[in-house]
């Protein structure tokens, strides 16, 4: 195994921290009050949103994740984990700085796989925040969800193009998207039947078949079903070799479950802060609820909680910034990202009794988000699969201590 170099952060790095965690305490924070700017479904109303990124570009703090090249700041995995999670401290942080999903992992894959001319067409108005975008991959029953290999939507070869039918759902932004990502199967292949391919939201053939109604608040744009009949496009609209589709979408699933914890550590310490306000001030028995040990005990745990995850976060993010899979690594971090945010919502909601269960705080809305962690981007069950398997295959390797081999690192 490489050199790792610790869990420290560089200063450069901290200077942006502080700097994304002022702007979200004094511009976003006070947005949420009095749910004043909400849309219907619990998010910035998107007027609201449209100038608050105008105020982050003029900041310079916009797309820290997209290369230089394509109007980021160039950041490493490592770089965004302190970041990510100082924007997410407020419910409505992420897609202000264009690093909500699905548009971050949509604009990170499209950065690594794309051709030139598709990054021209494609991916530079996502970054510039002109569109925003969509990745469809789960479909309805009998068809592909925690096991892409039974996905149905088929894209098949006619002339110079493809023609897709099919169909999807849950796919997050959909009801606003204009450029979308969809993973077809294009043969029967186990391993190389899928291919994916990039689309404009107004080619003929393609349609929204409804929003679905969920139990959170929704990203922008909702969670859609959506259907492909005759959906005609370009050879040139497919993304990296024909058969290519699932290895695509384990490039971008890696990082984007990663960048999902990064958000969610934000979220939970933002619970945690509520929950710090309350018991600080809120007596019982003539003691603050602070004071109270059996209080102290689910703050230590759920404080606990989010640094492990962390730590497991950044070990994922260095892994990848070496330029490995990470399989393992980032399946830990995600199980233990999602149960630090239920915990810490959790804890929240019980320590500021009826006031927590009310939507005079963010807790409940924390707290109805948290569930879908447990499922986006794979269930826990199924990480958890991949975790017993590295261990399975060889125990010894899998506890295996990083050498470092650099002085600094020592
Ligand atoms: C809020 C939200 C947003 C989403 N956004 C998108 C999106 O933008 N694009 C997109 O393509 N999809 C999206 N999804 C879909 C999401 O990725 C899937 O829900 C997830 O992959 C699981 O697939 P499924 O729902 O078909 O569950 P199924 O595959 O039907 O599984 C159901 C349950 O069975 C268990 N299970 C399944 N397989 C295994 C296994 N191998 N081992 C152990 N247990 C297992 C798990 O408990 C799992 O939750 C979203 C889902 C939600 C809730």
């Amino acid at each position: 195994m490489a050199v790792t170099t610790g869990f420290a952060i560089d200063p450069a790095t901290d200077a942006l921290r502080a700097r994304v965690a002022a702007f979200v305490r004094a511009r976003i924070v006070p947005l949420e009050a009095g749910h004043a700017h909400d849309d219907a479904h619990g998010n910035l109303d998107i007027d609201a949103l449209g100038a608050l990124r105008d105020e982050v570009k003029a900041a310079g703090l916009w797309a820290p994740q997209m290369p230089a090249a394509q109007g980021g700041l160039g950041l490493s995995m490592r770089a965004l984990v302190p970041v990510y999670e100082a924007m997410n401290y407020s419910i409505f942080g992420p897609p202000a700085f264009n690093c909500a999903a699905p548009d971050d992992g949509n604009m990170r894959v499209l950065a690594q796989v794309a051709t030139d001319a598709q990054k021209a067409r494609w991916l530079a108005p996502i970054v510039d925040g002109r569109v925003r975008s969509a990745f469809a991959m789960t479909e309805p029953h009998p068809g592909g969800g925690s096991d892409p290999t039974m996905i149905r939507t088929r894209a098949t070869k006619q002339g110079d193009g493809w023609v897709i039918d099919g169909r999807k759902w849950f796919i997050t932004g959909a009801g606003i998207a204009a450029h979308f990502i969809v993973v077809a199967r294009t043969s029967d292949d186990p391993r190389r039947g899928l291919t994916a391919f990039v689309f404009h939201r107004d080619t003929p053939g393609f349609s929204i078949v409804r929003r679905i109604p969920v139990m959170g608040p929704e990203e922008h744009g909702g969670h859609c079903e959506i259907a492909f009949d005759g959906m005609a496009i370009g050879d040139d609209q497919r993304l990296m070799g024909v058969g290519d589709g699932l290895k695509l979408t384990q490039i971008r699933l890696g990082p984007a479950r990663l960048t999902h914890c990064m958000r969610w550590l934000g979220l939970a310490r933002r619970a945690l802060a509520e929950t710090a306000a309350y018991i600080g001030v809120r007596e019982s028995g003539g003691r603050k609820l602070a004071d109270i040990d059996s209080v102290r005990a689910m703050l230590a745990d759920a404080a606990t909680a989010i640094d492990v995850a962390r730590l497991l976060t950044l070990r994922a993010a260095e892994s990848l910034d070496r330029g490995e899979f990470a399989r393992r690594e980032i399946s830990m971090a995600k199980v233990a990202a999602a149960d630090a945010l239920h915990r810490a919502a959790d804890t929240g909601i019980q320590l500021l009794g009826a006031r927590g269960y009310s939507t005079d705080t963010p807790l409940e809305w924390i707290y109805r988000y948290a569930r879908q962690a447990r499922l986006v981007d794979g269930a826990s069950e199924v990480h958890r699969n991949v975790i017993a398997g590295a261990w399975l295959a060889d125990p010894d390797a899998f506890f295996a201590w990083p050498v470092a081999h650099d002085a600094a690192a020592r």
